[in-house]
């Protein structure tokens, strides 16, 4: 498979380089040159294969000629090791819960895929690769978790001091071995800028092999279709394929969603349930795409106020409003919607949605209640223990830690506190690696 630029000023590259970079020269986002559809015995008979085997298929063309079969087989079943249940909340709705991972969110898949892709491929320049990550809480400790002993990979995190949960410090600091910690004394800007200059450094970048785990990495996009076939394997009435809707920022994973069901799966209709940013559900009422400031909301995973992906959900459609328009609805949720709904899903069917599955559940009940007959399913992307000051003035009751957080909760913080200066990342660098 290669892959082009959406900017097409780049060259074509292959899984391999695509990975490596994870954006092209010309700071595009690369695409699949064509989609690999898969054939309809394929979902007519999915139960009969297992899971690994499900994900094996349907990222196999993408990685092609790359790595061996068996290493990609080995990656897929170290990416999916953990269960993603498709639970009923009520009649006509189900959440597919994506929270059972190492960081009780749905990045873990990605993040689980990409950094074992990143370590085959070191392995085989030998060379150790330095992943450098700036992180706002979430993304530092799935990337953490998904690269921790992955042979050939050393990652750096920066996060801002004081800025973090203390779960998500926690999931940062107390893994240790190639998974080093930089709390700098400062905003994540800061911490962005540091790994903005050290990318930029040549008496860096000459000695070392730096790369970024971006969210808009292919080796992070593509293995999120994983779950959506997953999920059709547990849905029960395959004659009435389900209404899907993701809670969505970036839009990575409602496009790896589409993408799947442009290679075959069996869905209704999508929905991106979006909080108060909602540039995408805008888009899909009036046609015109105007990018805004993000505002912070309860559902802060998604506050953002140009979604990175969205590029690659016109290229699926070929930019075409009103093919893209049959396939996909919008709905934007407000915070006090957010608080009513988890309440209400919590107090009558005894399940507790985190804030981005609130907002998920309550996008589709808008939708179903427009097309009687339909039935449908929301992504639960997170645990709603990582928002626990959200949910539990609401709910007014604890939510148990789940163990393996217990656990991780009393391990000691390994982290180095940095002053957000430049020469002090460049010193580390230089004297770690
Ligand atoms: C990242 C994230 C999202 C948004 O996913 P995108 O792929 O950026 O659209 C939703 N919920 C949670 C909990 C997240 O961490």
């Amino acid at each position: 498979m290669r892959y082009y630029s959406l900017n097409k000023q780049s060259p074509d590259v292959d899984f391999k380089e695509a990975t490596i970079r994870g954006q092209a020269p010309d700071k595009g986002l690369y695409f699949p040159e064509t989609i690999p559809v898969m054939e309809k015995a394929f979902y007519d008979h999915i139960e009969q294969y297992s899971n690994e085997e499900i994900a094996f298929r349907m990222i196999r063309p993408y990685v092609a000629g790359t790595m061996p079969d068996s290493e990609l087989e080995r990656i897929v079943a170290e990416t999916i090791n953990f269960p993603i249940p498709l639970v009923q909340v009520q009649d006509d709705i189900y959440s597919l819960e994506l929270f059972h991972g190492p960081t009780l969110a749905f990045k873990d898949v990605g993040a689980r895929f990409m950094s074992r892709c990143l370590g085959y491929f070191a392995q085989e320049r030998k060379e150790k690769v330095i992943v450098l990550v700036a992180t706002s809480g979430d993304t530092g400790g799935a990337v953490a978790h998904g690269f921790y002993e992955v042979p050939g990979v050393e990652v750096v995190i920066l996060y801002p001091s004081g800025k973090v949960s203390s779960v998500q410090e926690k999931q940062l600091t107390t893994l240790g071995k190639n998974i080093h910690a930089l709390e700098v004394k400062g905003s994540f800007d800061d911490c962005q800028q540091l790994v903005k200059q050290a990318f930029m450094d040549p008496s860096l970048t000459s000695k070392l092999f730096l790369t970024s785990a971006n969210s808009i990495n292919v080796a992070r996009w593509l293995p999120q279709q994983f779950y959506y076939a997953l999920a059709y394997k547990q849905w029960s009435d395959k004659s009435n394929p389900p209404v899907i809707c993701v809670p969505s920022g970036n839009f990575g994973n409602i496009c790896a969603g589409l993408l799947a069901h442009r290679a075959g799966l069996p869905v209704q209709h999508f929905i991106a349930a979006c909080n108060a940013n909602d540039v995408v559900t805008h888009y899909l009422e009036a046609g015109e795409y105007q990018p805004k400031k993000a505002v912070p909301t309860l559902s802060n995973a998604m506050d953002v106020g140009n979604p990175s992906n969205f590029v690659r959900v016109l290229e699926l459609f070929h930019q075409e409003f009103g093919a893209l328009k049959n396939v996909l609805s919008s709905y934007s949720i407000t915070d006090e919607e957010t608080k009513a709904t988890i309440k209400t899903v919590f107090d009558k069917y005894h399940y507790l949605p985190d804030p981005h599955g609130a907002v998920g559940y309550l996008a589709l009940q808008r939708y179903l209640a427009q097309h009687p007959g339909e039935k449908g399913m929301f992504l639960e992307t997170a645990h709603p223990v990582k928002f626990y000051d959200v949910v539990e003035p609401v709910t007014g009751e604890a939510i148990p830690l789940p163990q393996a957080v217990q656990a991780m909760m009393v391990l000691n913080k390994q982290s180095h506190l940095m002053e957000p200066e430049y020469e002090a990342l460049q010193q580390f660098l230089k004297n770690t690696f």
